[in-house]
């Protein structure tokens, strides 16, 4: 746990966190999406490059902060913070928003 980005993976021991105002909340990768996200998109949605609809950056899917400690998941840009995505699961539907994103770039397969 040595770069800046391993902070976003809370120990097990952390499981009690409680971020105040100004301590960041936890996030890991938009891995951490992939699973839930692959039983609706039959595609490689962490290479698929996506606009962020608040700042217009374009990065790829697997470069977006994912906050699995909400209500389903929340993927944000990392550039802006802004959401890009929104899931949530019951057992028998899924509720998507993906109203934060101008786009998906998708690479087809061959
Ligand atoms: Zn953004």
């Amino acid at each position: 746990m040595s770069s800046a980005d391993n902070f976003a993976y809370p120990e097990p021991e952390d499981q009690d966190i409680d971020a105040g105002p100004h301590e960041p909340i936890p996030s890991v990768d938009g891995n951490a999406a992939a699973g839930a996200l692959s039983e609706i998109f039959r595609i490689d949605i962490i290479a698929a490059l996506g606009r962020c609809r608040h700042c217009g950056a374009v990065r790829a899917f697997g470069a977006a902060m994912v906050f699995t400690d909400a209500p389903g998941i929340v993927v944000r840009c990392r550039d802006c913070q802004g959401v890009l995505l929104r899931l949530v699961q019951t057992p028998t539907r899924y509720w998507l928003d993906l109203s934060g994103l101008s786009y998906l770039e998708i690479d087809r397969e061959e």
